[in-house]
């Protein structure tokens, strides 16, 4: 191993990746003023270049209104905000982010979705059938401005013991709302395989192709591993940009009355189990903003928010990374789709290597075998060679600490695990790329499944503990959220994300036999 944890470099300050800035530009400078300029936020002009349109806050005694305060300006937060203020047309709705919007987590992501879920119930299924859907509108009225694609999940195994679970997968996904399966086994009667298009979402197949065809595998997954057996292709599935997607929508929250504030929120005032006001700092600059409604969109930092409402959230978060380099020698073609490796993998090693790994408690157990889910997909246009790789090989529980370090001999592993599903990438493994590593956090439940909803303080709700799925799930998850800040209509899936369902005794044993998080 060349590169073994010997020296570990600091993430989380890394710039957004592919580009953008993060930053709304002028949007995201917010002025606190003295006292007597302190104004109403629904009183302040939408106009994007208009300079009142800051909330302008004192350093004393200044006060504000606000019908929403949301914490944080990830895609969870800028979703609940483009609900609340566009499909709700609720006003006086503001959002507050100590940092530029979606630069903490949701910038760092894969940035891929999927419909395909397992259980118990259909309530994931349920959540990101219902975010595709709305991500898809999303695409068609802004021209696919944030470049959603239908390439889908390519799941493979070279395990025949493990061809039964596909099936029994691809069957139990199917009948949770996941779509048809089409089984392709090279006996007549098949249906065809439809190939995936590089680009766009429309006139794609629904639902998941099984292949246990060697032919039809070779033929469309030539650069994958001779020794695959089985392939899922989900198809409801590909990649976005996030960053393009949330500035859409922030965007669009922001034309109908939404106020970005720069600000950390430091406490929230409680009063009869009731929200009162939150409490804002900006430097030496402190502004309180009256409120009775206060959502907890703080990612990562989703406990110790909750905490200020004085409700423990049961979450805990593990650094997950994703790697970047250049595809010099074209081991994926430009138009693959997101490939995922499910069996455990055993790396090899020299006898050297061996003894270096040996020797710390740290890399000791890459000797061993090592968890399945090593995945790629292409990055960027057709002109791009950008690869991204990402393996959880080691996510312990950890704290959120901003920066983070990262692990050096990160890329390396992963080149590792990811050659043997694609051969052509072992040509990196002896001479590693140049990669680029960022990451952040998985903040999750212990069962993988989201908190959205109300909390046990009147006027209090969160959505958060997204684990890797925020992206795809923030379009549902925000429409969700707004759902009860309106006290409207709930969808079928609302009870198996709330808080509450934590209190229930069927629940509380179901947990206790939970297996499957589902989480790649
Ligand atoms: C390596 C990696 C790969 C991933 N891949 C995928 C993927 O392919 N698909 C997918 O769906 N998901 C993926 N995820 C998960 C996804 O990125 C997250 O679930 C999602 O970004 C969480 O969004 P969020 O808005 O909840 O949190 P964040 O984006 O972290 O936003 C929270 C915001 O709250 C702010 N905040 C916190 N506390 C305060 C405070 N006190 N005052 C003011 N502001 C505050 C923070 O500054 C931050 O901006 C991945 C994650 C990682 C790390």
């Amino acid at each position: 191993m060349k590169k073994v944890q010997k020296e570990r470099v600091a993430g989380g300050s890394l710039p957004p990746q592919g580009g953008a800035s993060g930053r709304c530009k002028d949007d995201y400078r917010v002025g606190f003023l003295a006292a007597d300029k302190a104004g109403d936020a629904a009183d302040l002009p939408a106009s994007r270049d208009d300079d009142q349109r800051k909330i302008y806050i004192s350093n004393s005694a200044g006060k504000s209104r606000a019908d929403v305060v949301i914490c944080g300006a990830g895609i969870a937060g800028i979703s609940a905000a483009y609900h609340l203020a566009v499909k709700r047309r609720m006003k006086r709705v503001v959002l507050v982010d100590e940092r530029p919007p979606l630069s903490l987590t949701s910038d760092k992501s894969t940035e891929c979705y999927r419909n395909l879920w397992p259980g118990p119930g259909d309530a994931m299924v349920g959540l990101m059938n219902r975010s595709v859907d709305l991500m898809e509108e999303l695409a068609r009225e802004s021209s696919n401005s944030f470049h959603l694609n239908r390439r889908g999940y390519v799941y493979v195994t070279a395990d025949p013991k493990r061809i039964s679970h596909f099936e029994r997968f691809v069957k139990e996904t199917s009948e949770l709302g996941v779509g048809p399966v089409r089984y392709h086994t090279g006996q007549r009667g098949d249906l065809s395989y439809t190939p995936h298009h590089s680009t766009g979402f429309d006139n794609e197949p629904n639902g998941m192709d099984l292949i246990l065809d060697s032919k039809i595998i070779q033929r469309h997954f030539p650069y994958l591993s001779r020794d695959i057996l089985a392939v899922i292709h989900g198809r409801r599935c590909g990649w976005l940009s996030v960053q393009q997607l949330g500035m859409y929508m922030l965007d669009r929250a922001r034309e109908n009355g939404v106020r970005l504030i720069a600000a950390r929120v430091e406490n929230i005032d409680v009063a009869d189990k009731k929200i009162q006001a939150v409490h804002l700092r900006e430097g030496s600059g402190t502004a309180t903003v009256s409120t009775q409604h206060f959502i907890n969109a703080a990612g990562p930092l989703l406990r110790e928010v909750g905490l200020m409402v004085g409700v423990d959230l049961p979450v805990f978060s593990e650094l997950h990374l994703k790697m970047a380099f250049k595809d010099t020698l074209g081991a994926v073609p430009r138009n693959a789709p997101m490939l995922i490796w499910t069996d455990p993998l055993i790396l090899s090693w020299s006898e050297e290597e061996r003894a270096m790994l040996a020797e710390s408690e740290e890399t000791r157990s890459f000797l061993e075998q090592l968890p399945s889910g090593v995945h790629t997909r292409p990055e960027g246009g057709p002109d791009s060679d950008i690869l991204l790789g990402l393996w959880a090989y080691y996510t312990p529980p950890a704290e959120p600490v901003f920066p983070f370090s990262i692990d050096p001999g990160y890329p390396e592993m992963v080149l590792r695990g990811l050659s043997t599903m694609i051969p052509g990438l072992k040509g990196y493994v002896e001479r590693l790329p140049k990669a680029t590593v960022d990451g952040g956090y998985y903040t999750k439940t212990r069962e993988n499944r989201p908190l959205i909803g109300k909390l046990p303080i009147e006027g209090a709700y969160v959505v958060g503990a997204l684990s890797g799925f925020g992206v795809m799930a923030a379009c549902g998850a925000g429409e969700l959220v707004a759902a009860h800040v309106a006290g409207s209509k709930l969808p079928h899936y609302a009870s198996a994300f709330a808080l509450e369902r934590y209190e229930d005794r069927g629940y509380q044993r179901l947990l206790e036999t939970w297996s499957d998080s589902g989480q790649l």
